[in-house]
């Protein structure tokens, strides 16, 4: 899955929902206590498997790991070790956001779980006009039918905590289950995040949402 996920980058680069560093991925199969995610700083169109970074997740109270004792009454991660290439790099900056929709799976409980952002021309130009993307849904089915839009997230300094909570909420995240309410959420002036099952189902509500967009903003009406 992790060439599916290059796959999709050099598909959303061809579209212009990324520039060439831009964007990033998770992704975690639920039998794992670790999950991958893209590194920071590299060109995201030719990405191979082997830049991967790879996430321990670490659960409140579980063993440190000398045996001795207890973590934090918080969850945690660390990075492992995976390859020779991965190991002079770093996670995506965005990695609050990517962790605290990965440490506990929810709905893909038996599954696997991608999250994708990225920032598609149309979606980002449809909320600097002012749309909230949730809105737009009730006059298009075929987007509401496949695709669950989150309200918008409002202007936030991009790789920080405050867009990670600010999208764990707007996407109705229960942090006790992991239970994600909405599919995809639009982030003001920056990008999108998409939540599913595989890479191209989590691109597939992107290509959704910005279809529709650019038809919206095409009618002049909104
Ligand atoms: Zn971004």
């Amino acid at each position: 899955m992790l060439e599916t996920i290059c796959d999709i980058l050099v598909e959303a680069y061809k579209r212009n929902w990324i520039t060439s560093r831009d964007g990033n991925i998770s992704i975690r199969h639920h039998d794992r206590d670790h999950f991958y995610i893209t590194p920071s700083g590299v060109r995201k169109q030719t990405l191979q498997p082997d830049q991967f970074k790879k996430i321990l997740i670490k659960p409140p109270h579980s063993w440190n790991e000398t045996g001795t004792g207890f973590q934090a009454d918080r969850w945690g991660w660390k990075e492992l070790p995976y390859s020779d290439i991965s190991s002079n790099l770093k996670p995506s900056g965005e990695i609050p956001l990517h962790f605290g929709l990965q440490k506990l799976m929810g709905q893909h409980s038996n599954e696997v779980r991608v999250v994708v952002h990225v920032h598609p021309t149309y979606c980002v130009a449809a909320m600097h006009a002012g749309i909230d993307l949730n809105t737009i849904v009730d006059s298009f089915p075929e987007l509401s039918r496949y695709t669950k839009v989150a309200p918008n997230v409002p202007d936030v300094p991009p790789i920080s905590q405050e867009l990670a909570d600010a999208c764990h909420k707007n996407l109705g995240l229960n942090h006790e289950t992991g239970d994600i309410k909405y599919d995809i959420v639009g982030i003001k002036g920056h990008g999108v995040v998409a939540i599913d099952v595989s890479p191209w189902r989590a691109f597939e509500h992107i290509e959704r949402l910005e279809h529709i967009c650019k038809i919206v903003l095409a009618s002049g009406k909104h």
